[in-house]
């Protein structure tokens, strides 16, 4: 097997933690016998330094010739001043548009040894693995008519929420995938009771799974209930799947949960055409222009997000498994950058974390290979 992996180190931590992500999927590659190449693109502030455009044409060329992208992070204080419409940002916005990525993954994933640094008890917390489906190209971000108009003598805003049922179904069909592929489960949020565009949603979810997908166990929740859940008893959920808006506030929620914004990988996926599914990999956190270049970033959301790549592009599930039981391990030892580091705790940069589960990765791969 032979598969491209467009990087795009992109701005800030971005390079150093997309390095650390990018040597663990070479060790991969190398235990399991299979070739990845790594082309690198420019993507955000860097792009815009290099060619005036946050998002390159030969950036969106190499990214439709990948097998999967890889993205570090985009944006900083540099590129604050410039005119919206060449924002690092746009770079993101434009990339997700022109791949059609319309499902957005975000585990929300507890590490044992972490589980003391949630806001909740641990009790609650411990072995948590949430898994929230969010519809990313559709809803009321993007719905017409929009905007601001005067009526009378003041300014009324309006947004529209605007679900096609093609839109709902192909959403509805990666996460019931997704419930297949975990545990039977799947947990629909929307906001029935009060949006028409909502009930719609309601309706075709259930529609696809009574005719495609009978074995997987579907419940309806409103929104206002699920988000007071979120923090009552997180561990009743395991897939959940929502609209745009509804999921860009959940699945923070539910991250936050979990301890550390250096800790949550995500994927966007895009339509599947002749087999092919375009699909991008990405922590949830920023650029984090505070720390950038000192070496002290830590890399597990992007080693998490390699992880994913592995399972949902090249079907490498056992492998992803072994990456994450890598980054299990590493921290049951102890190990901690600064950010998710106690009072008492020593901290380690950047690299020493990719070295320590490049190490464990050796072990973990020993054992299953026993
Ligand atoms: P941020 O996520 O970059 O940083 C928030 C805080 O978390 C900072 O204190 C940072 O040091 C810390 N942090 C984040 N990731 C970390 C990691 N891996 N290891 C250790 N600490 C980490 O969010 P922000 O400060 O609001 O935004 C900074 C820039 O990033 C802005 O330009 C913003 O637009 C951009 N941004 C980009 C993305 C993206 O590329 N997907 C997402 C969010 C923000």
């Amino acid at each position: 097997m032979q598969k491209t992996i467009l990087l795009l180190p992109g701005d800030g931590i971005g390079p150093e933690v997309v390095s650390e992500a990018k040597r663990v999927l070479a060790k991969v590659a190398d235990y399991a016998g299979v070739t990845f190449d790594f082309p690198e693109a420019h993507l955000g502030g860097v792009a815009y330094d290099e060619t005036g455009s946050p998002f390159p044409a030969e950036t969106l060329e190499q990214a439709k010739a990948a097998d999967a992208i890889l993205l570090g992070a985009v944006g900083g204080p540099k590129w604050e001043a410039l005119d919206y419409s060449v924002r690092p940002e746009r770079g993101l916005l434009g990339i997700r548009k022109e791949l059609g990525l319309f499902a957005n993954l975000r585990p929300a994933i507890c590490f044992d040894a972490l589980a003391d640094a949630s806001s909740l008890k641990h009790e609650h917390i411990a072995g948590l693995d949430i898994m929230i489906v969010r519809e990313l190209t559709g809803g009321i971000y993007f719905g017409e008519p929009r905007g601001v108009r005067v009526e009378g003598n003041e300014r009324v805003g309006f947004n529209t929420l605007v679900y096609k049922e093609s839109e709902i179904e192909r959403i509805a069909r990666v996460a019931l995938d997704m419930a297949q592929k975990r545990n039977q489960r799947l947990c629909s949020v929307d906001k029935a009771n009060v949006l028409e565009a909502t009930e719609l949603w309601r309706e075709v979810v259930q529609k696809v799974r009574d005719a495609e997908y009978p074995d997987i166990e579907l419940s309806h929740m409103y929104v206002d209930n699920a988000s007071m859940q979120l923090v009552r008893n997180p561990k009743q959920f395991d897939v959940m799947v929502t609209t745009n808006m509804f999921g860009d506030i959940l699945s923070d929620c539910a991250a936050m949960l979990t301890g550390s914004l250096g800790m949550l990988p995500s994927a966007s996926l895009g339509a599947e055409i002749n087999g092919k599914r375009a699909a991008l990999y990405e922590p949830v956190h920023g650029s984090a222009p505070d720390i950038a270049g000192q070496g002290i970033a830590n890399p597990i959301a992007t080693i998490l997000s390699a992880a994913m790549l592995l399972r949902y592009s090249f079907d490498m599930g056992d492998w992803a498994d072994q990456v994450e039981a890598a980054v299990a391990k590493v921290l049951a030892d102890g190990k901690r950058t600064g950010d998710i580091k106690g009072k008492a705790e020593k901290a380690i940069g950047t690299r020493e974390m990719g070295d320590a589960i490049l190490e464990a990765l050796e072990t973990t791969a020993a054992q299953a290979a026993a």
